[in-house]
């Protein structure tokens, strides 16, 4: 039995924790916001409370249709991603470890259906969360907006790198206010991929988003500085950005 009235969430207390879980049971979309202030504020920090209800995340996600259990798995993956930043969350991998062998199952079951791109992406970032793939369990669904900051390992001028439709550059300045440089980004050669890229590439192509895959190219692809012209792989910046200490 879990002592919720022993462990926390962003409030103090967890002892409110499984009624508000029932709540979202009964309405995912309409409670995820509260839950998720309480369980993983700025989907970025967990607590006790917050491991200690994926049990019951899961319970609630295995009893709802593929294609209703997206909340659900949207509530448990940046918990899950927040664990290696949490004192708590140093042993989930370990205790919950059948939970997240589920979690990755019922987000495997999801991925193939037909989602907007901003959602399966997110669900291919909820995915990586169960898997523990670090940075990109987090950073991932940024490919929807198109954009990443990271720093040129040269001269640490900040860049931004844009994947859209219409075009793909990188660039020094904010290029939503102004005209600035841009140099093209070079996208990866399908065949050269490796790792990661190889699994996420021929995971979207296999799921039939092949403007995902697109994207995908270019993310693990190649940018030029715009100012001192040394080619950088994107991936890798965006790497070292969320993880300034390696
Ligand atoms: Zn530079």
């Amino acid at each position: 039995m879990t002592e919720w009235s022993q462990l926390s969430d962003a409030y103090g207390s967890a002892e409110g924790v499984p009624a508000l879980l029932d709540r979202f049971e009964a309405d995912p979309p309409g409670v995820w916001s509260e839950l998720m202030d309480r369980l993983c504020p700025q989907l970025d920090t967990a607590f006790s409370a917050s491991f200690a209800a994926l049990p019951r995340l899961v319970e609630i996600a295995a009893g709802r249709e593929p294609a209703e259990r997206h909340w659900v798995l949207f509530a448990a993956g940046p918990i899950v991603a927040s664990a290696r930043r949490s004192v708590d969350g140093t042993t989930v991998r370990e205790v919950y470890s059948s939970q997240l062998a589920d979690l990755a199952r019922l987000t495997d079951q999801c991925l193939r259906l037909p989602w907007d791109t901003e959602d399966y992406l997110s669900l291919l970032q909820t995915a990586l969360a169960f898997e523990d793939v670090e940075v990109w369990d987090e950073h991932l669904d940024s490919l929807w907006q198109g954009e990443y900051e990271i720093e040129c390992p040269h001269c640490a001028v900040s860049l931004f790198v844009v994947i859209s439709e219409d075009e793909c550059f990188s660039c020094s300045d904010d290029y939503a206010l102004r005209e600035v440089e841009k140099t093209r980004l070079r996208p990866a050669d399908p065949v050269g991929l490796r790792g990661l890229a190889e699994r996420l590439h021929g995971r979207a192509l296999a799921d039939g988003r092949p403007m995902v895959a697109r994207r995908l190219l270019y993310l693990f692809g190649e940018a030029a500085c715009t100012d001192c012209g040394t080619v950088l792989s994107v991936a890798d910046r965006v790497v070292a950005n969320a993880m300034p200490d390696r």
